[in-house]
């Protein structure tokens, strides 16, 4: 009998590490900061657990998308035809979506109730919140959802 649940989702749990390439990481916060004064927006791609065992969440490609919010200096709406584009891109390239990344221009790197709102059927696994209210020292947080949960969590940078 066919299981209808990706195994990618039954086997995601809080001891999965989070990894993210130096280049992705870079990209995506030079990518917050070519967008101040507005927030900056788009989706991660690598690998999640499940594809390559014990392996983690590996976040390897930034897809930026343009944010095409009414007030986009306090909030982000994806371009609807950018994020079709990027998502097809992503399985043309053999990627899984594993999170989306927004930038907090002046804000500290905190959801907000439109940020919980907007992940509420969003399908990620994994929240990036850049903060550039310190330009010098930007801030990232990531959250990580567990059954509807939005967690803080850990990541680290790698190499390759
Ligand atoms: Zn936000």
């Amino acid at each position: 009998m066919s299981n209808p649940n990706p195994p990618t989702k039954q086997s995601f749990d809080l001891t999965d590490r989070i990894t993210i390439t130096t280049d992705a990481y870079d990209m995506m916060l030079l990518h917050a900061k070519q967008r101040l004064p507005f927030e900056a927006c788009g989706a991660l791609a690598g690998s999640l657990p499940g594809i390559q065992q014990h392996a983690g969440i590996q976040i390897t490609a930034v897809y930026a998308i343009p944010n095409e919010a009414p007030n986009p200096n306090r909030t982000f709406a994806f371009s609807p035809d950018a994020w079709v584009n990027a998502y097809y891109r992503m399985q043309k390239n053999r990627q899984s979506l594993v999170g989306f990344f927004h930038s907090h221009p002046t804000a500290p790197p905190v959801l907000s109730q439109a940020d919980l709102a907007g992940l509420r059927h969003s399908g990620a696994e994994t929240c990036w919140i850049l903060s550039l209210a310190n330009p010098d020292s930007p801030s990232v947080c990531v959250y990580r959802q567990l059954r509807g949960q939005w967690l803080p969590s850990m990541f680290a940078q790698v190499r390759v």
